[in-house]
């Protein structure tokens, strides 16, 4: 079965470098589509054309016709624990009209903040209630929940900590198999698939999942996962459509913003609904979003984040101070694990224990920061780090030099989780603190949302907590990646 697979996404991947048959085939289905009409192009909805995501998107598409026909009317959504309905925001944005007639999510604050922005007709708690059609929180007393229209498009995402490289015992053979989380993926994902068989569906996972389960593994658990969709395949499971093509499509968030999020996306295509032309048109879209994006070069997070005298800024910062857990530093215990990774750090720059060029530079204050030894020490060593060369290290010199960088002082210093060499930030998690050293000042939970494209305007429920917010930002996906993959199946055939 393997073999069966591996020769199936190669195929799927070199058909990408086959260019000029590629562009041959993608040039006769454009001319097909000329000759109609140029109604076709579809426009931004003029109150969403703001997203900047969505100008940079269209501008690389701009001379793109769509395949297929026009679409008619809105498409059906069916969504599986997305965490922030990201897929809502992105079709509003783009543009494509949706009506969305099921989600699953477990956690309630999530479906609150999913509801609060978006009209759902069923809202189930788990993928599998929702593959089974048992009755959602919304209908609790219904016999059944059922979705009775075919799906146009679906987006899935399950839990990543199976997978996940950030997990320390990431490669120690069975941690993965073994996970209390590995079934919604290996089971209720693929049920769900089988159930419901969109005619497209997306699915987001982090890149461990790409990755050997085990020192010597010859596979993955993304090739596994493969394997046994292929196997339903092969078992007549996908009575309607047969089984799909299945596109892996890697992207790195840092192409659009300085803040890293490696992910795959698989993209899967229905085989009666789409050829392997529109699978080779797919491709062909999705890797030239990819280079112009490329070309383009990623915003800068301070783009992005809300100026320190807006409402909205004030409000959640003020939301923050008061629920945050006010801690009075204390002096550390000899034994903690960061006061050997400090010694250590501070050695091999060659700097004393008292050393401390940020928090006693006479500025600091730290806006929303929980300023415990540890993390005030944290922001000392990345700061002697990065300002080592400096020749004169006056506080406006170290100021200067400090431009552009943040820190997620959530981490361990053996982490070293702060802005690389390129500029790039590490990936937001649930439990992320990041600090701006040009605002002195913490990166808000709802700034997080802003980080990952969702809009200014989006409804944060009220009562939703600093850490659910923060929380939802780090589970939910980076909607311009998203928006890369929907947009790519919309210019390929339009919703068929
Ligand atoms: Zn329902």
């Amino acid at each position: 079965m393997a073999e069966g697979w591996d020769d199936l996404i190669s195929e799927m991947l070199s058909l990408s470098q086959e260019e000029t048959e590629t562009a041959e085939l993608a040039e006769a289905i454009r001319d097909d589509s000329d000759s109609e009409s140029e109604a076709k192009l579809v426009a931004c909805s003029p109150q969403t054309s703001d997203q900047w995501y969505v100008q940079l998107l269209k501008a690389h598409t701009k001379d793109i016709v769509p395949g297929g026909t026009q679409i008619s009317g809105p498409i059906e959504l069916l969504s599986g624990c997305t965490a922030s309905f990201a897929e809502a925001a992105v079709l509003e944005a783009l543009g494509i009209p949706f009506h969305a007639c099921s989600t699953s999510e477990p956690n309630p604050s999530f479906r609150k903040f999913a509801h609060c922005n978006h009209a759902v007709d069923h809202a189930h708690e788990f993928l599998r209630g929702q593959a089974d059609d048992a009755p959602c929180t919304l209908h609790p007393h219904a016999r059944s929940c059922c979705v009775p229209c075919s799906v146009d498009l679906s987006i899935f995402g399950t839990p990543c900590p199976p997978f996940s490289q950030q997990r320390s015992k990431r490669m120690v053979s069975g941690t993965v198999k073994n996970h209390v989380l590995y079934s919604t993926t290996f089971g209720e994902a693929t049920a769900f698939l089988e159930r419901k068989e969109p005619k497209a569906a997306v699915m987001e996972q982090v890149r461990g999942f790409d990755k050997p389960e085990y020192a010597g593994d010859k596979s993955t658990p993304m090739r596994r996962f493969l394997d046994e969709i292929r196997l339903l395949e092969r078992s007549g499971n996908f009575p309607v459509g047969g089984g799909y093509h299945i596109v892996i499509n890697m992207l790195d968030y840092a192409e659009w913003v300085k803040l890293s999020r490696p992910r795959i996306f698989l993209a899967f295509l229905r085989k009666d609904v789409y050829d392997l032309v529109d699978a080779k048109n797919f491709i062909e879209i999705f890797e030239m979003i990819q280079r112009q994006q490329i070309a383009v070069g990623p915003l800068e997070i301070s783009s992005l984040l809300l100026p320190t005298d807006d409402p909205l800024w004030k409000q959640h910062m003020q939301d923050h101070t008061k629920n945050s857990k006010t801690r009075t530093p204390q002096e550390p215990n000899d034994n903690a694990v960061w006061l050997r990774e400090t010694a250590a750090w501070r050695e091999k720059l060659g700097i004393s224990p008292q050393f401390s060029p940020w928090t006693s530079c006479g500025f600091f204050e730290g806006i929303g920061l929980r300023k415990t030894h540890r993390v005030r020490d944290l922001l000392d060593c990345i700061v002697a780090e990065k300002t080592a060369n400096l020749q004169k290290k006056t506080p406006a010199a170290i100021r200067a030099a400090m431009s552009g960088m943040y820190a997620d002082t959530s981490q361990s210093h053996s982490r070293r989780t702060f802005t690389n060499k390129t500029g790039i930030t590490n990936c937001l998690t649930t439990s992320s603190e990041l600090y701006s050293f040009d605002r002195d000042a913490i990166v808000l939970p709802v700034e997080h949302l802003l980080l990952h494209g969702h809009h200014k305007s989006t409804v944060i429920p009220n009562g939703m907590s600093q850490a659910d917010i923060k929380e939802l930002a780090g589970e939910g996906m980076a909607l311009p990646c998203l928006a890369v993959i929907i947009w790519s199946i919309f210019l390929t055939k339009q919703f068929p």
